[in-house]
């Protein structure tokens, strides 16, 4: 281990530069208007070391001026507004859980530009994703340089320091090494993740809330099994043993089956995932939002029941984690009443909360993975991590 390392390191210039760009960045593409003034009274720098950083990213194709700013008629200068160019490079986002593999090449304001659907992941993964993602650009009419890096979200727990799979007995036995195979076959820099951690991020980065970036969010995933993560500081938290968000294993009911993953009894999952839902309703292989509307039509005390499991889970995750928002996210939460009897569950209980719907479109799980590597691009200052060496 370094002798210098931790909180107690200093910065040299080369640093102080990168995150000085990593701010720059982030700020624009938070506001997505917004003048070189402004952006030195935000940041703290003084307009000059503002506009030497932001020339070097508008000559290196990242920024662009888009005209006088939006408001702006008054008399006097005019201020000019800065905006990321979504063209300036590809993102390749992949979500891997227990029902799919999903990729997606998008453009650098995360949104998608092709989308590929994939069994679950087997041996061959690696190189599988590398020939697709060489598909993915040619049919986006980019070269292999154009990719700036890549995130994977992946379900289960994840080391995201190493980037390895720690436990997903639902794809792979034991650890599954994932960030280095990748990076080795597609070229770029890949960071790997928790699916729903990914999400949450994704949510941060991705949405029109972007503007909160630093919004505290409980965000929950439903189907096929029940995941969370909670976000601070526009990071996804990921616990001291990668086991953060497992609200899906949190007791809600004093009987039930036995949870298969985490071994208790009346744990949320248990009750309330697609598999558990599939066995009561003899519907096995559905997905969670189907058999939700299957068991809201036959059995509606079964279907309030339900609500009132997830309402507990969240109502005590609220009272852990204060946060400003739980945000509900999945096809069951989008579609039917179920979000709406959760939500009024936890309002009901007086907790000062808002509960809302995910803004992120639950058909592209993938996006997780983007939002990922739109983090690293940022955190990198804006440089192509290994220089886009896509086309081996
Ligand atoms: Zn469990």
């Amino acid at each position: 281990m370094s002798p210098i390392g931790g909180s107690s390191r200093g910065w040299n210039a080369p640093d102080l530069r990168k995150r000085n760009r990593a701010a720059v960045l982030r700020l624009v593409h938070a506001r997505g208007d917004i003048a070189r003034n402004e952006l030195a009274a935000e940041l703290g720098l003084t307009k000059a070391a503002v506009s030497i950083l932001v020339n070097e990213l508008i000559a290196e194709g990242l920024v662009s001026e888009a005209g006088e700013q939006r408001g702006e008629r008054r008399a006097g200068r005019k201020k000019i507004a800065l905006r990321l160019r979504p063209d300036a490079g590809a993102l390749l986002g992949v979500g891997v859980d227990s029902e799919r593999t999903q990729l997606i090449l998008s453009d650098l304001a995360g949104r998608p530009l092709a989308v590929r659907e994939l069994p679950p992941p087997s041996e061959a993964f690696a190189s599988s994703l590398a020939a697709l993602a060489r598909e993915l650009l040619a049919a986006a009419g980019l070269g292999a340089g154009a990719l700036l890096g890549a995130g994977v979200g992946v379900s289960g727990r994840v080391d995201e320091l190493r980037g390895v799979s720690l436990r997903e007995p639902r794809l792979w036995e034991g650890e599954q090494p994932l960030r280095a195979p990748l990076e080795e076959a597609l070229g770029v820099c890949v960071s790997v993740d928790n699916n729903v951690r990914a999400l949450a991020l994704a949510e941060l980065l991705l949405c029109e809330g972007r503007t909160s970036t630093g919004e505290s969010l409980l965000f929950t995933k439903y189907g096929p099994g029940v995941g969370a993560a909670w976000t601070m500081g526009g990071r996804a938290w990921p616990g001291a043993h990668h086991r953060s968000g497992e609200l899906g294993h949190t007791v809600v009911a004093q009987s039930g089956p036995a949870c298969p993953y985490c071994g208790r009894v009346g744990c949320l999952e248990s009750l309330v995932s697609a598999r558990a839902l599939g066995e009561r309703l003899g519907l096995e292989g559905r997905p969670a939002h189907e058999l939700c509307a299957v068991l809201r039509e036959r059995d509606g005390r079964a279907y309030e029941e339900l609500a009132e499991r997830f309402a507990v889970a969240l109502g005590n995750a609220i009272e852990l984690y204060d946060p400003a928002a739980v945000v509900l996210y999945g096809p069951a939460f989008a579609e039917g009443t179920l979000f709406d009897e959760i939500a009024r569950r936890i309002v009901a209980n007086d907790r000062p909360c808002d509960v809302r719907r995910s803004r992120l479109d639950p058909a592209l799980p993938a996006l997780g993975g983007t939002a990922l590597a739109l983090e690293r691009f940022f955190a990198d200052g804006g440089a192509a991590c290994a220089g886009g060496r896509l086309g081996l």
